[in-house]
């Protein structure tokens, strides 16, 4: 694939669900029988989601993200479909079962199987429970996938939709307006000034950890201008310059992290305590600390697969600068 050697090279694809890794080959997604012959081929391959929950494969200790399509068939009743590219020459493909299947109320429910490994994708991302290359292909199917189950009806007129495109796209059957899969743009920053980085946490966050300022981008905004006002808004501190670093995909329903580091202008921290709970400025030395999980305070940055995560590292440790 043109540029995939150095794509690999870049901080982004080292964030977790940054190294996508398949060939998209979106000129076959408006060939329906095309897509159909890559799903009967014997390397096909699905990843299998019960509303947002993915279905893992497990042989022993090891999980995967890939079913056979007769594993995948009984796995339950397909919902939707989407081709989400091919690995080399072997297709692989995201398929919606019914969410029922994963909820351990249900009675028959997929988690009762010692073949499977039913849990939520921030836990498999958080705890690295299938290998690094099936991350982020799973994660762009479950988004995917979500997106399918939550764009039924047409935002229009609301009359039904019909998948399209191999799952990329959804028409209308009563004033035919396409709609298309959604990724909502979300900035993430490290405001920094002097040799002091500014990080804060909110209550839902595991104890002791800090983060980077996150915000939702508004209609009208650059990411800049975004950064800039979410620093102040969270924080009450003003950013001059602002400089992109790195992005993620984020499949929580479905964003791409936009991770930037800002020039803070001022100290004094005024903190938004509806969103947050705590906030201040680390030194250098500490954030290494935290990097490292050796600060004297128990204190810790976000897991490495947070876009957080390398921002914080490019700063503390690689010496970038606004
Ligand atoms: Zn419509």
């Amino acid at each position: 694939m043109m540029g995939f050697e150095t794509a690999k090279s870049e901080r982004s694809a080292r964030t977790g669900f940054g190294s996508f890794g398949l060939d998209r080959h979106a000129e076959w997604r408006d060939d329906p029988a095309k897509l159909a012959s890559l799903a009967l081929q014997a390397d096909a391959r699905f990843a299998v989601c019960a509303g947002d929950t993915p279905i893992l494969r497990k042989s022993g200790d090891v999980q995967g993200a890939w079913h056979t399509q007769v594993e995948a068939t009984a796995l339950g009743e397909e919902r939707e479909r989407v081709f989400l590219g091919t690995q080399g020459d072997a297709p692989r493909f995201g398929v919606l079962i019914d969410k029922a299947l994963a909820d351990p109320a249900s009675v028959g429910t997929l988690k009762e199987r010692p073949d499977l490994f039913v849990t939520d994708l921030r836990s498999i991302a958080v705890q690295g429970l299938v290998p690094p290359a099936e991350l982020a292909p799973l994660g762009a199917a479950k988004a995917l996938l979500d997106w399918h189950a939550r764009h039924r009806f047409c935002a229009v007129c609301g009359a039904g939709t019909q998948p399209k495109s191999g799952g990329w796209k959804r028409a209308c059957t009563g004033c035919s307006a396409e709609h298309f899969p959604r990724t909502d743009p979300v900035v993430i920053m490290l405001a920094v000034r002097d040799d002091k980085c500014l990080m804060a946490r909110q209550s839902r966050f595991p104890a002791n950890m800090y983060s980077c300022l996150a915000g939702f981008v508004e209609p009208g905004e650059t990411f800049e201008d975004a950064v800039r006002r979410e620093t102040w808004e969270e924080a009450g501190i003003r950013a001059g310059k602002v400089k992109f670093l790195a992005s993620q995909p984020w499949p929580f329903p479905s964003s791409i992290m936009i991770g930037c580091i800002a020039e803070a202008l001022n100290d004094d921290i005024v903190l938004d305590k509806v969103e947050l709970e705590q906030g201040r400025w680390f030194t250098r030395e500490e954030a290494i600390l935290m990097l490292r999980r050796q600060h004297p305070d128990g204190l810790t940055a976000p897991v490495k697969i947070a876009i957080a995560n390398t921002l914080l590292w490019a700063w503390a440790m690689e010496g970038e600068l606004p």
